[in-house]
């Protein structure tokens, strides 16, 4: 069973209502409210929560969940046709929000300005959302109403293409490592939290991401970062599909257990190797994001394009893997060239 309904997350200043649909699959249904639509669904199944575009230029994770409808309820789904599970199958209740931030999906931008939320230009920082509050607070609101009933949340993201395909959890959480393992990037990056997270954390407010607050409230969530913002590519959306359906194998929804997984395992965050000074950057011709890299491995150069001397050569400063590489030539003194996430595989 499909079910599918307009949900208004919050009013712009004009009157007008700031929109998205929200859509459930499976055994539970959406169904109208006193307060606009909720979720009815069997208290003993599963439920998993799906959204995407918090940040609007990370528009893959809309097409990966259009894909997944496709499979799930698609004219060949429909015909009985498809190759794969359906609707149908799905012993619980899959609940995805293809648009999570209309007002950031419009701009094409990561934030808003600060005419539509002076408090919080960053959606993905003010969960779990405030009724009373700023835009985002409300529109972060209304979809934790369905959020907080997951048993397992996926929180779709991209990153630019000099970023590698990666899964962030929470590092010391066995559930969320499981549900990022069961989603199946090759990379999966730790990040710390509360007492063991440094005061960077606490500073950039990284409480307020949904995949923390959820986690918090003891629902496992992971935020896969798939390549290419503002783009749809192919190979990422496939990637994301291929994740969900491992999700809903690991949660219960559908028969049989998620692909075993064999990566790697980072800390998030960590290294950067930064521009010493201005100039131009040439990152090293054969390094790639995803490549293994060891301290003092050479991975670029800057130079003054006037004279061109060359300002640094710029070495890894730790063993790790290169998970983003800058592509963007031109560097201000202390910008990152090089982000080298430390391998943590033991824990
Ligand atoms: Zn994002």
């Amino acid at each position: 069973m499909h079910t599918s309904r307009s949900l208004t997350l919050a009013r712009l200043p004009s009157g007008v209502p700031i929109r998205t649909t929200v859509h459930a699959y499976g055994e539970g249904e959406l169904v109208d409210g006193d307060d606009g639509p909720e979720l009815d669904a069997p208290g003993d199944a599963p439920v998993v929560y799906a959204q995407a575009a918090q940040h609007g230029r990370e528009v893959n994770g809309a097409a990966v969940l259009r894909r997944l409808h496709d499979r799930l309820v698609g004219d060949a789904a429909e015909a009985g046709g498809g190759d794969g599970p359906t609707a149908a199958d799905l012993a619980g209740t899959l609940v995805t929000v293809p648009v999570a931030d209309p007002l950031t999906f419009d701009r094409v931008s990561y934030t808003t300005p600060e005419s539509l939320d002076s408090r919080q230009p960053n959606m993905n920082r003010c969960w779990p959302g405030d009724a009373e509050g700023s835009l985002h607070e409300r529109m972060a609101a209304r979809l934790w109403a369905f959020a907080s009933e997951a048993d397992a949340i996926v929180d779709l993201h991209t990153g630019s293409p000099s970023m590698a395909t990666h899964t962030v959890y929470m590092r010391g959480d066995e559930a969320c490592r499981g549900l990022a393992e069961a989603f199946g990037t090759d990379l999966l990056l730790a990040e710390a939290a509360g007492d063991d997270a440094d005061t960077e954390w606490d500073e950039r407010g990284f409480a307020g991401k949904l995949r923390v607050a959820a986690t918090r409230e003891d629902i496992p969530t992971i935020t896969p970062e798939l390549a290419h913002s503002k783009e749809v590519v192919s190979a990422a959306v496939e990637t994301g599909v291929r994740g969900m359906f491992g999700v809903l194998r690991r949660e219960g929804l559908l028969d049989g257990d998620p692909d075993p997984w064999d990566g790697v395992v980072a800390r998030n965050h960590l290294g950067r190797v930064i521009a010493e000074d201005s100039g131009l950057f040439v990152p090293e011709p054969d390094l790639a994001v995803g490549d293994r890299v060891t301290e003092g491995d050479r991975v670029g150069e800057v130079f003054d394009p006037t004279t061109f001397e060359t300002l640094q050569v710029a070495c890894a400063d730790r063993d790790g893997i290169a998970y983003s590489v800058a592509r963007e030539a031109t560097v201000t003194a202390g910008a990152t060239l090089v982000g080298v996430a430390e391998r943590i595989d033991g824990e």
